[in-house]
């Protein structure tokens, strides 16, 4: 079976990151019977210096008709490079925010997982933490309070601001089912997080969420308020399986809930559309601190294109041989120098991907 997978490098540590990941896919490939034709596309700073622009129509074009994307970063150090002397529009940044609205990635996914032998990079107590956990966060990407109307006027010698928070019950259907079926590949528990005792935004997402609910009757739903869900990811993180929600809560909550996980070179992230399509990428940034260096952290990248295995290639047991791989490699005691800690063995980018090849099975 050949996978036609679209390849944006990107910039700072992208290339060297995404190279351990197309490493990493091949070899789940050899082991699992498929194989991987990369597209090489341009995206932020490295399509700048090409052609001028962070994103051309040709990539856009060439990015639909792959099965599915995999991201480095992109961006350069604001204060340093040449690219932030260009108008906002024509930054690295403005490419990122284009390719996802053109591609109408409208599902962001973020997963925190807490492994059991990076436990000591988490700032929770041990009896919260025990074990582990491993959550998913599903975020509406491109409605919300982000995206209504705005304006900021004065109003008897006042200044006053409005922001407007819309949601149809169209867009928040799409989410929701979205949010069910990666439920049901995983423990088959969503609980989705709103407002509904203040906001009408709210109270509509979650009748339309109960009505999507009734065509997935193996899936357990429950509902919390965002208040509380905010303190729940600090008292009991392993309660949650996926978490669905609104844009604006879900950009809060998902940084809460990766700053529990402790490091950001290892938590993946997912962008999805209507269909199998997918953008997928680390949550970190380009880190041009450390870039060509060999030694950033691949695991967010090599966990993203895990992802992408399962959600848009239905490759699950390659992907969960690929997540087992990670595990081992961390149990053995390898580590980049970011999470690195007393005992273990640092290691480099390239020779970290190597490791997880190894324990491909
Ligand atoms: P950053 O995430 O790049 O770096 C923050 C810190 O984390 C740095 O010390 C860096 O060395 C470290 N770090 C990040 N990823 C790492 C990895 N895989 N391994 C080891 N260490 C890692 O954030 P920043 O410095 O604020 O941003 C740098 C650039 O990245 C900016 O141009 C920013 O706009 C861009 N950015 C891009 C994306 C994206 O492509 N989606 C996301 C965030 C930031």
């Amino acid at each position: 079976m050949n996978l036609h997978i679209g390849v944006i490098k990107g910039d700072g540590i992208g290339p060297e990151i995404v190279t351990e990941a197309m490493k990493v896919l091949d070899k789940a490939g050899e082991v699992y019977g498929y194989e991987c034709t990369y597209e090489q596309l341009l995206l932020g700073g490295a399509s700048i210096d090409v052609h001028g622009v962070p994103l051309t129509d040709e990539t856009v074009e060439k990015a639909k008709a792959c099965d599915a994307v995999l991201m480095g970063s992109i961006g350069g150090d604001a204060k340093t490079s040449p690219w932030y002397q260009l108008e906002p529009s024509r930054r690295p940044e403005a490419g990122l925010l284009k390719i996802r609205k053109e591609l109408n990635l409208f599902a962001n996914l973020r997963p925190a997982v807490l492994y059991e032998e990076l436990k000591d990079a988490c700032p929770l107590k041990e009896e919260i933490t025990g074990g582990g956990f491993d959550l998913m966060i599903m975020r509406e990407l491109t409605g919300g309070l982000y995206f209504g109307e705005r304006k900021t006027v004065e109003e008897n010698g006042v200044r006053t601001a409005y922001d407007s928070l819309t949601y149809n019950e169209n867009e928040i259907r799409r989410i929701a089912i979205r949010a069910f079926d990666i439920a049901r590949k995983r423990r088959k528990k969503v609980t989705s997080v709103d407002k509904a005792n203040v906001l009408d935004s709210s109270r509509l997402w979650r009748s339309v969420v109960e009505e999507v609910a009734k065509d997935y009757p193996d899936v357990e739903l429950s509902h919390m308020l965002v208040d509380n869900c905010a303190m729940q990811l600090v008292r009991d993180p392993k309660q949650f399986d996926v978490i669905l929600t609104e844009n604006m809560f879900g950009d809060i909550l998902s940084d809460e809930a990766s700053m529990v996980t402790g490091s950001i070179g290892m938590l993946a992230s997912a962008s999805l559309n209507e269909t199998k399509f997918g953008l997928y990428e680390p949550s970190g940034g380009s880190a041009p601190d450390i870039a060509g260096k060999g030694i950033a952290n691949p695991i967010a990248t090599i966990l993203s294109a895990a992802m992408m295995l399962r959600f848009s290639l239905d490759q699950d047991r390659a992907a969960d041989a690929v997540e087992k791989a990670v595990s081992l490699v961390l149990k053995d005691g390898y580590r980049t120098g970011d999470i690195m800690s007393e005992g273990c063995t640092q290691v480099g980018t390239s020779r970290m991907g190597d490791l997880i090849c190894e324990r491909i099975q």
